[in-house]
């Protein structure tokens, strides 16, 4: 039996442990502290406890100091293992360990990972814990077989991807950019489809606008004395929601979906009763723009449009960004990255992958903005952020299969 077959009846081995190990990190809350909760280190002290023995030539912490957390810094680890031969690239996979926080309709404990048929269920099981498991496992089994790889595996564990990156790989990039190099691979296992078809290689540009929309609060059986800044707001908010849509129309295939987005979505609650007119709205917009369109200008014309109407309907509007990402060129797809995972993605789930674009997000986009072009896969059911978040048990084995692959590649 040849060494990568080995390595690959050794993953379908893993089974229960894949499971076991998952359900001990997921049940660690690690959720940012703008979102109201204390950080990823203990999920990750964890991790580094359970995998301590699995054979990695080296375990660095390049920790982003943050007074907003218990330990005052949010951990990203490098686990690293060193390739049998010189003078090749290293390779890097990306995963993240915060989670966004669980929300309500979860129909059982989103701590507690729980299995129906061949489905796993839990806060993080898809988002971004099929990446952390999945590339850990791959590497074990390499390792455990007696295999090396030919490069160097860097399996960077990152914090803070869910609201920015500020404190995971911005943070790298800004402090600890000599790690990286131009021709270095850099996987991203955070999307994908739920056939493994998809490899990403492009971003649309990331809005988040936040819009008060001040009038002036009066008794609600009066509504002439005061300004109602709800009305306003929705009027305007659904007059915006058209226009966007109807100026920025270009459509292109590589994406999914192949258009620009524009979705107002968390409104802020105004006054609590009934009877009074709202002085004030907060609203927000999330938008995902194609690349060929200038973010900044359709921020210019969001507030130029704002102060048309405000002026019109004696409203003023306060709009400003909550997240301003400009899409970063898109990696090749004759990149070796893309060539290699759609090798193995071939060999393990037969299936052809393409290169394709998304609404954005990821770890990819930071690094192929700073100029690492990246590549992003997994074989997901493409459920995060929603309750009951589940991952099928058969992607974490097939996929812990296409990185064992690429780590041997
Ligand atoms: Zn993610």
């Amino acid at each position: 039996m040849s060494i990568v077959d080995k390595v690959l009846k050794r993953i379908d081995g893993s089974r229960d442990e894949m499971i076991e190990f998952a359900s001990d990190i997921f049940s660690i809350p690690a959720i940012a502290p703008q979102s109201g909760g204390d950080g990823e280190m203990k999920k990750v002290q964890r991790i580094l406890e359970l995998v301590g023995d699995w054979g990695f030539d080296e375990v660095l912490w390049y920790n982003a100091p943050d007074n907003r957390v218990p330990e005052g810094e949010r951990p990203n680890l490098l686990l690293k293992v060193k390739g049998s031969k010189e003078g090749l690239e290293p390779l890097w996979v990306f995963a993240h360990t915060n989670v966004v926080p669980p929300g309500d309709k979860w129909t059982s404990d989103p701590w507690k990972l729980r299995i129906e048929g061949e489905r796993m269920i839990c806060r993080g099981v898809e988002d971004n814990g099929q990446a952390i498991v999945c590339s850990l496992f791959a590497l074990r089994a390499v390792l455990e077989e007696g295999g090396r790889p030919k490069r160097d595996i860097n399996i960077m564990l990152v914090a803070d991807e869910e609201v920015g990156s500020e404190k995971g790989i911005t943070y790298l990039l800004d402090h600890h950019g000599e790690l990286f190099g131009k021709d270095h691979l850099f996987l991203v296992p955070d999307a994908g489809e739920a056939d493994g078809s998809m490899i990403e290689v492009a971003e649309k540009s990331i809005v988040w606008l936040r819009i008060k929309t001040i009038g002036k609060t009066v008794h609600a059986s009066m509504p002439d004395k005061g300004i109602n800044a709800n009305l306003a707001a929705m009027r305007f908010l659904t007059m915006m929601y058209d226009e966007l849509h109807d100026r920025y129309p270009d459509r292109e295939d590589l994406f999914d979906p192949p258009i620009s987005t524009f979705e107002p979505t968390r409104r802020e609650a105004n006054v609590p009763n009934v009877n009074s007119i709202p002085g004030e709205d907060i609203s927000y917009y999330d938008c995902r723009i194609m690349p060929q369109y200038d973010p900044y200008e359709v921020l210019d014309h969001i507030r130029k449009r704002a102060n048309d109407f405000g002026a019109k309907h004696h409203v003023r509007f306060e709009i400003t960004t909550e997240q301003m990402e400009r899409a970063a060129p898109p990696t090749s797809a004759d990149h070796p990255i893309v060539k290699m995972i759609a090798r193995a993605v071939k060999e393990v789930y037969g299936v052809e992958a393409t290169a394709q674009g998304i609404g954005g997000g990821t770890c990819a986009a930071v690094l192929r903005r700073a100029g690492y072009p990246s590549a992003v896969w997994g074989k997901m059911e493409d459920c995060a952020h929603m309750p009951d978040e589940f991952a099928p048990i058969e992607n974490y084995i097939g996929d812990a299969k296409v990185f064992a692959r690429i780590f041997m590649s």
